[in-house]
């Protein structure tokens, strides 16, 4: 997901903020102000309304990281390493490097985030039983919170992929038929089969009700569920593509070579320009020393691209991440994914036989792949 601001790290996981959370936020905060909390109890100053709304608001969207946090850290456990959290228009989001190898991890996983959000709900009605003859605001807010952490528990429960529901139906297809990609279809189908419903439903509530606002937000929830169906089953389609194939088989061996003694002028005009090539590796007499790519140039200021050499602005060998010739494509992707990497040399006997790049394991496969996310 574009357009996100970073809010900082937390268990080495990076939260974002994507610019259509503040869509939400406003809706949910001026909701609870305007309707919710003066309909429940009347006769607050207006200002209390506000600042009770708010409060309530951002303790939602706390309990959604808190439930996106749960799937993390239980991935994490899982050998399901999240990259990061992000909050948009439909909540939360953790984008995982890569999917569950087992039914049992994909279960822990799936389940923890609902198993948070009924916890909370609990903890919230909790706060509303003791607080509800004495602090009414506090009350208030409270009895919000745990209804919307129950409803956000069992919406996501729905069995559709790639709602948890849908992850949790896999992971039990996937352990009673032993086939992983027959369960992600099946459970990829109920996913678009509830996105449908929903679309449906929405209409219903819009023509039958004439609420138009509720039933044009569920016929948008409907249609974004679908999509994320139809895209997670192509994913785990290419997926499988990759797998069947090894390093040797998609790294590209045309990778240019350059010698350590080269300047990043030579390099650039040498190289860049006459061949169109982005990355080279550095190496003498066979053996690697280092990668560097275009973006790297730009660590040397342009003038002083002569008197640069290329080992100066490279990555060392000892820092670079190298594969196998006989390690499988996906685990190199998964990899690449996992340290923000666009290329992997291939490297066999301390010698370099060729480079795996992004863009070329996508091209091989005739399609754009994305790494998949947890709601
Ligand atoms: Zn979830």
């Amino acid at each position: 997901m574009g357009n996100a601001f970073n809010l900082g790290r937390l268990f080495g996981i990076q939260f974002r903020l994507h610019y259509t959370w503040f869509i939400i936020f406003i809706l949910i905060t001026a909701s609870l102000s305007w309707r919710v909390f003066p309909g429940s109890y009347p006769g607050w100053p207006l200002l209390l309304y506000w600042v009770i709304g708010t409060v309530t608001s951002l303790l939602f969207f706390a309990s959604v990281l808190a439930h996106e946090l749960a799937h993390s850290l239980i991935g994490r456990t899982q050998g399901i390493p999240i990259k990061s959290i992000t909050l948009f228009i439909f909540g939360g989001m953790a984008q995982m490097t890569r999917e569950a190898a087992h039914p049992g991890a994909e279960f822990k996983m799936a389940a923890a985030g609902p198993a948070c959000s009924l916890m909370l709900g609990g903890l919230f009605a909790l706060i509303y039983f003791l607080t509800q003859s004495t602090i009414e605001p506090v009350a208030a807010m409270a009895y919000w919170l745990a209804y919307i952490n129950v409803a956000l528990a069992a919406f996501n429960l729905i069995p559709g992929f790639p709602l948890d529901g849908g992850r949790v139906f896999r992971s039990i297809l996937w352990r009673v038929t032993g086939n992983y990609k027959r369960s992600t279809r099946i459970a990829t189908r109920v996913g678009q089969g509830m996105g449908y419903l929903f679309i449906l439903g929405g209409i219903l509530i819009m023509f039958i009700l004439h609420d138009w606002l509720g039933g044009l937000w569920l016929a948008f929830i409907g249609w974004f569920l679908g999509n994320a169906a139809s895209l997670s089953y192509r994913q785990a389609q290419w997926r499988e593509g990759l797998h069947r194939f090894t390093a040797s088989e998609v790294m590209t061996s045309d990778c240019p070579v350059v010698p350590p003694s080269d300047s990043v002028s030579q390099l650039v005009q040498g190289y860049a320009f006459a061949t169109g090539h982005r990355c080279f590796l550095v190496a003498e007499e066979g053996r690697l020393m280092g990668m560097l790519t275009l973006d790297d140039t730009k660590t040397a200021s342009r003038p002083d691209w002569g008197v640069t050499q290329v080992t100066e602005i490279m990555t060392p060998v000892d820092r670079l991440k190298v594969a196998h010739p006989d390690q499988d494509a996906l685990s190199i992707l998964e990899q690449m994914d996992e340290s923000n990497l666009n290329q992997m040399p291939v490297v066999s006997e301390g010698r370099v036989i060729g480079l795996v790049a992004r863009h070329n394991l996508m091209r091989f496969l005739g399609i754009r792949p994305r790494s998949g996310g947890i709601g």
